[in-house]
């Protein structure tokens, strides 16, 4: 079967590798420069998005900001999934919000701001601190304002007119103000949702993030209650998208309360430890369900942990005697994620052990956070 994934960066990339045994051949679409590619080699294959869709048997995507006249031509082959609508609800804050709501799921109350009115009523409504995020184009904490005391109010909001003029997204861009939450620590869900309706759902995995990057995702220790209360909003919002292929579930953990953060309609970063941790990966889970074949087991085989190659960093090999490191052929570049390394051992004490070894490979300013998550795997 031959799968085009819109979007050719490592996601891509991570579903062609797990793709190969099952004999579905993956190719990618660059929505920048019109080329199709090989999402392995980076090889150009040819042109153009129809001829993309001639060539394939399933469309999905890699990611969520992609132009609305895309989505809706490959929606129109009827090759789509999870289809043009899941897409453009990850892609826009104002949609997440809406489907949140309609899917009855706890999350940060909000008010959408287009002009100074607006913004006065969500100030008055939510009040301070508040955090504001745009509602188009947003990722790894880009477009978002903080407003932590009365006198961010006249900075911030020349800061958010002048994006609201500034954007290319025109009328389709606002801002969405949210409540600030304060969580304990942030938790994710990722699991793969098949047309009829079944699920295979991961363990939910902890997130640490530096200046709004993923540096550490944990899967280790269950909670059963955290698990329980994840799964039926999974389920609730998967099926009120009729959702199919991997969906990721970002929530706040609040003293033992999730509320839903932010979803991802695909792949998601913070289940890059299923490679190595999972029975059957998210990527491979993903393919499986958009090409309609059994989902696969979603169980946890062994305590894992993930940690991000972000930038201009240095991995010495020793790190592959302990680990597994997996690259993404990229240059680094401040910010950039240019790979991951996933970590695995019998016991959550010997993760937090093996953890600490790596640290020691590693330095510390480029991978922040890996010493307290495997200080906090101790505890
Ligand atoms: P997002 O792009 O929505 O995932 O936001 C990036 C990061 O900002 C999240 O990972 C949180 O750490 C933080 N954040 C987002 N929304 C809120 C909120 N309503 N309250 C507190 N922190 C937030």
């Amino acid at each position: 079967m031959n799968v085009l994934v819109l979007g050719a960066g490592q996601l891509a990339r991570m579903m062609a590798l797990a793709g190969a045994p099952l004999n579905l051949k993956v190719s990618a679409y660059d929505v920048r420069s019109g080329n199709l590619v090989h999402p392995v080699t980076l090889e150009v294959l040819g042109h153009g998005l129809e001829n993309g869709i001639a060539g394939a048997d399933i469309i999905t995507a890699e990611f969520e900001h992609i132009a609305p006249d895309i989505l809706s031509t490959c929606q129109a082959s009827g090759k789509f999934s999870p289809g043009e609508e899941a897409i453009l609800t990850g892609g826009d804050r104002r949609k997440e919000k809406a489907l949140l709501d309609k899917a009855g799921v706890n999350n940060a109350r909000y008010h959408t701001i287009q002009n100074r009115e607006d913004f006065d009523t969500a100030l008055s409504t939510i009040g301070v601190p508040m955090i504001v995020k745009s509602a188009l184009d947003g990722y790894d904490g880009k477009g978002q304002w903080r407003l932590k005391s009365l006198d961010d109010i006249e900075p911030t909001w020349r800061d958010i007119a002048a994006f609201l003029q500034a954007s290319h997204q025109g009328d389709r861009q606002c801002v969405i103000a949210e409540e600030f939450v304060p969580f304990d620590r942030e938790v994710s869900l990722i699991g793969a949702r098949n047309a009829n309706g079944e699920l295979e759902v991961y363990p939910l995995t902890e997130n640490i993030h530096t200046d709004g990057i993923l540096s550490v995702s944990v899967a280790a220790g269950e909670n059963e209650a955290l698990q329980t209360q994840a799964e039926a909003m999974f389920k609730a919002v998967a099926d009120a998208l009729d959702y199919v292929g991997v969906l990721a579930i970002e929530f706040f953990d609040v003293n033992g309360t999730l509320m839903v953060n932010e979803i991802a309609p695909r792949v998601h970063n913070s289940g890059h430890w299923t490679q190595q941790g999972a029975e059957v990966c998210q990527f491979e889970n993903h393919l499986r369900a958009v090409c309609n074949l059994p989902l696969g087991s979603a169980a946890r085989i062994r305590p894992t942990a993930m940690i991000n190659i972000v930038g201009e960093v240095t991995v010495p090999d020793e790190v592959m005697r302990i680990a597994h490191v997996h690259w993404y052929d990229k240059a680094p570049r401040p910010g950039r994620k240019i790979g991951h390394i996933n970590v695995c051992a019998d016991t959550t004490a010997e993760l937090s052990i093996i953890l600490k070894d790596l640290a020691s490979l590693l330095a510390e300013n480029e991978f922040p956070a890996l010493k307290d998550a495997a200080s906090s795997l101790s505890k």
